[in-house]
């Protein structure tokens, strides 16, 4: 299949890789001429340019936009008087009801989708093969999404070794905002807090010191600020709500140490310990990259 993929970073250089490990031909298009160019040495794309017109005439089934969150709905309004009016056409970004609301209206072959991957790394040299293997990839269909438009996406992206996920893109929105979004601003307070907190004897032990632990939780609050702002921005209220409710959970940690209720504290924890794996597989898939048709 002729794929095209706009915004070559890690999340569309990564499906790049991927695509042609598995013999589909891929276009690129990015801001910048050094990015196509590092992405064609890498074997991300086949070829490519900084030019959205360069789609004109091209025959390309597929285009995935994997530009910023921001850059999205402007990409694709762009994007769109250069394609045929057959070519399916999705994106990745991390937010979905505002992009479906834009995009869905002026694309009859569109259809938004999330790739639930990622690394701490941005850009095309952060591209890796296997990145989506194992991982869920919601896709968010609605009552007006024609069915082969979905099917076609389905039979491109399951090789990948993802597991597709249907879903709203308001529910989606409001479950990512507890899982992804939250998570980033509290690994991120967790950073702060370490870095602000202890005196500069106490911070070069602890810095020393820091093991695996402080990896895991730090990961993510740790990454990409773009990212990270954007995620917080256009899907403000579910995480602003999420952030309220966690912090409210913090003040009741806070209670049960300062009044030594350790019993409390006890069971608070055995809750957490038993919610987790309903969350996160005890033992994740191995991330195979996927093999050629
Ligand atoms: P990234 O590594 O920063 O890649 C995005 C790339 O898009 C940049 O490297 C940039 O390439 C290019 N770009 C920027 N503006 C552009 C424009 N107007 N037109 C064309 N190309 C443009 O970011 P990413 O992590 O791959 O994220 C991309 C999308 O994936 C975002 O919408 C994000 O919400 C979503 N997402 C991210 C993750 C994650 O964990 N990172 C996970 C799932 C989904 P140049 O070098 O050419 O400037």
């Amino acid at each position: 299949m002729d794929i095209g993929i706009v915004g070559l970073g890690l999340i569309g250089g990564s499906l790049g890789r991927d695509w042609r490990a598995l013999g589909h031909r891929v276009w690129g298009v990015s801001r910048q001429a050094a990015t196509v160019e590092q992405a064609v040495a890498m074997g991300a794309i086949d070829g490519g340019s900084t030019d959205l017109a360069s789609f004109h005439g091209r025959p390309v089934a597929v285009v995935v936009i994997c530009t910023p969150l921001d850059q999205v709905v402007p990409t694709g309004r762009a994007l769109f008087p250069h394609l045929e009016t057959t070519t399916v056409v999705t994106d990745v970004g991390s937010v979905k009801a505002p992009i479906v609301a834009a995009l869905e209206p002026a694309w009859r072959r569109f259809v938004g989708g999330h790739p639930m991957a990622g690394t701490a790394d941005q850009g095309i040299q952060a591209a890796q093969r296997g990145l989506f293997a194992g991982r869920p990839y919601v896709l968010t269909p609605t009552a007006t999404t024609d069915p082969d438009t979905l099917a076609c996406l389905t039979t491109l992206l399951r090789p990948l070794g993802c597991h597709l996920h249907p879903c709203d893109p308001a529910a989606h929105d409001q479950a990512v905002a507890w899982i992804s979004h939250l998570p980033v601003l509290v690994s991120a307070a967790l950073v702060g807090a370490s870095c602000t907190g202890p005196s500069p004897a106490v911070l070069a032990l602890a810095q020393a010191l820091a093991s695996s632990g402080f990896q895991d939780t730090s990961r993510v609050g740790g990454g990409n600020p773009d990212l990270g702002l954007l995620m917080a921005r256009e899907n403000r209220p579910a995480v602003a709500a999420a952030l309220d409710h966690y912090r409210r959970q913090i003040d009741y940690l806070a209670t049960l140490i300062q009044t030594e209720d350790w019993a409390a504290l006890h069971t608070y924890l055995r809750q957490t310990q038993a919610g987790r794996p309903a969350f996160v597989a005890p033992d994740p898939p191995p991330a195979a990259p996927p093999q050629p048709l």
